[in-house]
């Protein structure tokens, strides 16, 4: 039986995207110790497709 607390999929989180150079919050999805952002979404600043987006984590916090 599969327990219902490993049943992750994706999660919120954010992402820097490289064409803007903002941080942005995206779906990301887990792969084995990385985090990818979940193919087929966009920039919601420009528009721009996030799959080659940095995630930066998956809590939207501060950084530097
Ligand atoms: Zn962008």
């Amino acid at each position: 039986m599969k327990s219902p607390a490993g049943n992750k999929k994706d999660t919120r989180g954010s992402v820097y995207c490289l064409i803007c150079t903002h941080t942005v919050e995206a779906d990301i999805v887990p792969t084995g110790r990385k985090l990818m952002v979940r193919s087929g979404q966009r920039c919601p600043r420009c528009a721009s497709a996030l799959d080659a987006a940095y995630v930066l984590g998956n809590s939207p916090g501060r950084r530097g």
